[in-house]
């Protein structure tokens, strides 16, 4: 049998892709590597946040149709420009994303939101994880406000349901080994499918499986020593497998391949994620505390910017000190500040009546270096400026080896707390290079006809760090381009 087009992967790049596809296609085959029970990628253990942007509620009323006159009232919303998401594009990745491509994620933010929206997604404003409320009204604060309904979990769930009532066939346990292709281009993919290996043919192919960063092996020949030792925040299947496939074709390595996504995870999670924790193994909350590694020093800015333009960095910062982990340390005073997942049962944390008591408990650690540390800290805070966490406050400390620039909180008030994190990898920035059309270019600069490339194995785009929340919009973004274009080239 002969598809009109083949995507490979079933994340949220994957599905986008194939809706798209199928508005101009006939024959659409998903081939998702995982088993039912552990399909769709990382999408399924994310939040469900999509960076995009918006001129205000108008535009948001067209995402969150639900949204009410109360909602609206009791919300500062903001804007998000599409300046603010090149600013912060261009800024977070020292000016080298793609200026093309990165164009393209923000220009269609908002666009490819809809087209969601319109094909049958629901979406909310995310109140609980991007927005505090001060004098009585919430405000956000980062240019992440949309989360899709039921988070990750409820983004998969409604894509697959959505492609399969639109008559698209979706094959799990279905692991794609290689491209069938010749001069003319790519022809088709070989599969192995419940045991068995077989040939599929197809007009256009799309390649939507994600990064490599759970394999363990090209983690360390390309991040370099020590990325074995990193735990795998999402799922166990994104081995590289797509990206090997196209550079067996000849497709041209793109991007920061010694790059990735890795934030601060729970020192004691298992090694790669668990669908029933998603996220919650993450520990967001530093920007409210302060960091110590097993040396007993800080090593960090923790209040640098807005925890959506640090945290994707901080993790390579982690996975550097003294044995791979170290203490957030916070105080009762921002304990109701403290995000979810700081509550969840399977968290690694001690805590202690006094500063002494607390450090005690620090195994692992320089318990003397730690306590002078702590106690240098809180002598150096600016307590004359006021705290605000919805602003870069600037209540900092001064004359510090590691300053920290905002939200510089005494650790005064017991209980102490210490929560214990290691280094969670997300994704790989590292991939394959394609056209503004999604078309995967060559390694001598020319497209290799019929094959396609979105998500996180398109290089390019993020480079040492990335604005919160804009994983989702890429692979949305790109896997309705690449869906679309192979469509039309199949059709056509
Ligand atoms: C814990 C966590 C939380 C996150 N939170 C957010 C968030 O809130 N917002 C945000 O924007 N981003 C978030 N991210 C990042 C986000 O998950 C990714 O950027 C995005 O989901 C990537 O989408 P994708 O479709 O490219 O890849 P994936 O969703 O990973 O999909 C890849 C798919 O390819 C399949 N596959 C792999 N190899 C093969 C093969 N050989 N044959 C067939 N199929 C194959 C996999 O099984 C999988 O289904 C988070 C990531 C993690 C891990």
């Amino acid at each position: 049998m002969t598809y009109d087009v083949i995507v490979v992967g079933g994340g949220n790049a994957a599905l986008c892709a194939a809706l798209a596809a199928q508005e101009v296609a006939k024959k659409v085959l998903v081939l998702e590597r995982a088993p039912e029970d552990e399909a769709g990628g990382n999408s399924r253990f994310t939040a469900g946040l999509f960076r995009l942007a918006y001129r205000g509620p108008d535009d948001l009323k067209q995402l969150i149709p639900d949204l009410t006159p109360q909602e609206i009232e009791n919300t500062d919303f903001g804007t998000y420009t599409e300046e603010q998401f090149l600013d912060d594009m261009a800024r977070v990745t020292e000016y080298r994303c793609d200026p093309d491509l990165t164009e393209i994620l923000v220009k269609r933010s908002f666009p490819t939101v809809k087209w969601m929206r319109e094909r049958g997604v629901r979406f909310t404003a995310a109140w609980g994880r991007q927005a505090f409320k001060v004098g009585g009204k919430f405000k956000f604060w980062g240019g992440l406000t949309v989360e899709a309904v039921g988070g990750g979990p409820g983004l998969v769930e409604s894509l697959t349901r959505i492609a399969q009532k639109s008559g698209i066939e979706v094959r799990y346990g279905a692991r794609a080994l290689s491209l069938i292709a010749d001069d003319a281009g790519v022809h088709g993919v070989v599969v192995k499918h419940n045991g068995k290996t077989q040939r599929v043919e197809g007009k256009a192919v799309v390649l939507a499986a994600g990064g490599f960063q759970a394999n363990t092996e090209w983690r360390t020949r390309y991040m370099g020593p020590g990325w074995e030792l990193a735990k795998v925040r999402g799922t166990r299947f994104n081995t590289g497998d797509a990206i090997r496939m196209a550079l067996d074709v000849g497709a041209a390595a793109h991007g920061n391949w010694s790059g990735c996504h890795a934030v601060a995870w729970d020192r004691n999670a298992p090694e790669f994620g668990d669908l029933a924790v998603g996220d919650a193994f993450q520990k967001h909350s530093y920007p409210w505390g302060v960091y110590i590694n097993a040396d007993g020093k800080r090593f960090v800015d923790e209040g640098a910017d807005f925890r959506n333009y640090t945290y994707a960095k901080y993790g390579r910062v982690i996975l550097t000190q003294p044995k791979q982990f170290a203490w957030q340390i916070f105080d009762a005073k921002v304990k109701q500040q403290l995000r979810d997942e700081y509550r969840i049962k399977q968290v690694t944390k001690i805590a202690g009546n006094t500063l002494e008591e607390l450090v005690s408990k620090m195994d692992d650690t320089d318990q003397k270096a730690a306590l002078e540390t702590l106690k240098k800290y809180n002598a150096a805070v600016r307590q004359d400026i006021p705290f605000n966490p919805n602003v870069k406050d600037g209540r900092r400390t001064e004359g510090l080896d590691v300053n920290k620039s905002n939200w510089a909180n005494t650790l005064d008030t017991p209980p102490f707390e210490a929560y214990a994190v290691t280094c969670g990898i997300t994704f790989s920035f590292g991939g394959l290079k394609i056209t503004n059309d999604a078309q995967v270019i060559n390694s001598d600069g020319e497209v290799i006809r019929g094959l396609y490339a979105a998500g996180e194995l398109v290089g390019g785009i993020f480079w040492f760090n990335y604005p919160g929340g804009s994983g989702l919009t890429n692979g949305a973004v790109f896997g309705r381009i690449a869906g679309a274009n192979a469509g039309k080239a199949a059709a056509g």
